[in-house]
């Protein structure tokens, strides 16, 4: 590779996905990183065939709202009232412009809802509720509420009413990926079903562009954990802020994970930057996570390094 482009980041593609931050019980682990591996393959594949790191983030986190191992898409958490309630953010760094849906109660991919938000000409760059509902309708993207809803989700939320423990051992994660494709484009996705039983209408950082997720021009970041505490500090944006004033992405996602920390929040980070450098950080016990990058080097695990 010519290593003038190899600093703009040209012909470098690289991504890194997250299966959410959490305590992932030993007999869990496997289909978590299955489920990484499998997403984080996918967005590589359109890295090098020259797609967009756009398309590569969209289609990993699709991989794993279709897996019901993960917070995101089918098998998500119930709310309150016994339903699915799905949030998603996607942005483009090149562009800053984002497709983020809120609560949305009928759509299986809340991501590519998002995506289709983003690509809109003259749109909002976030749906709600009803709103988001009625525009899943409209692109043909909706589907029956209780499809979503799978036995395991259903026997917790019937527990939870009784007040028994829904936590453990099957509490999960949001997913999300960030990439860098051949042109240097940086692009965040992140697809979540927020909390088990959270209150009608509630959204977490997870679909906030700046909390959530963020791309510039250098950097992208998706985060996940406790969603009220990334709100509070803004958390991609500031792991970006950190990127573009010299930290390196590891650099970065530790001291945003830290600052977490300092607020009594908890979860994880994951950055990448357009010298396709990659970083993540993660003050659970474990989160599942995946990264392709250097020419197809594939690194996975679910403990921290
Ligand atoms: N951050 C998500 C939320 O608060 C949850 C998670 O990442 O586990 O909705």
């Amino acid at each position: 590779m010519n290593p003038k482009n190899a600093l703009q980041g040209l012909n470098n593609p690289a991504i890194i996905v997250h299966g959410g931050a959490w305590s992932i019980p030993d007999d869990l682990k496997a289909e978590h990183l299955v489920g990484v591996i499998n997403a984080v393959k996918t967005g590589y594949q359109i890295l090098v065939e020259h797609g967009s790191a756009l398309e590569a983030v969209e289609r990993a986190v699709v991989c794993m709202e279709e897996d019901p191992t993960f917070d995101a898409g089918i098998g998500s958490f119930l709310n309150e009232e016994g339903y699915v309630e799905l949030d998603a953010l996607i942005m483009d760094g090149n562009t800053l412009n984002a497709g983020a849906i809120g609560a949305v109660s009928n759509c299986r991919n809340p991501i590519i809802l998002a995506r289709r938000l983003l690509e809109k000409i003259n749109s909002p760059m976030m749906l709600v509720g009803r709103g988001a509902d009625k525009f899943a309708e409209k692109v043909g993207l909706s589907c029956d509420p209780k499809e979503l809803i799978i036995p395991r989700e259903q026997e917790r939320w019937e527990k939870g009413n009784v007040g028994k423990d829904i936590f453990s051992p099957n509490a999960k994660g949001t997913v999300g990926a960030v990439a860098v494709d051949m042109n240097g484009h940086l692009a965040s996705a992140t697809s979540t079903g927020g909390s088990p039983f959270k209150m009608i209408g509630r959204l977490g950082d997870s679909p906030l562009i700046g909390s959530g997720g963020y791309a510039s021009e250098v950097a992208a970041a998706s985060s996940t954990g406790h969603g009220e505490s990334f709100m509070k500090l803004n958390a991609a944006k500031l792991a970006i802020d950190l990127v573009e004033q010299g930290h390196t992405p590891q650099m970065a996602a530790k001291i945003v994970i830290e600052k977490i920390a300092s607020i009594n929040g908890y979860g994880g980070i994951i950055i990448i930057d357009k010298q396709s450098r990659l970083g993540f950080h993660f003050s659970t016990t474990r989160m599942a996570y995946a990264s392709i990058s250097k020419e197809g080097h594939l690194d996975s695990g679910i403990d921290p390094k």
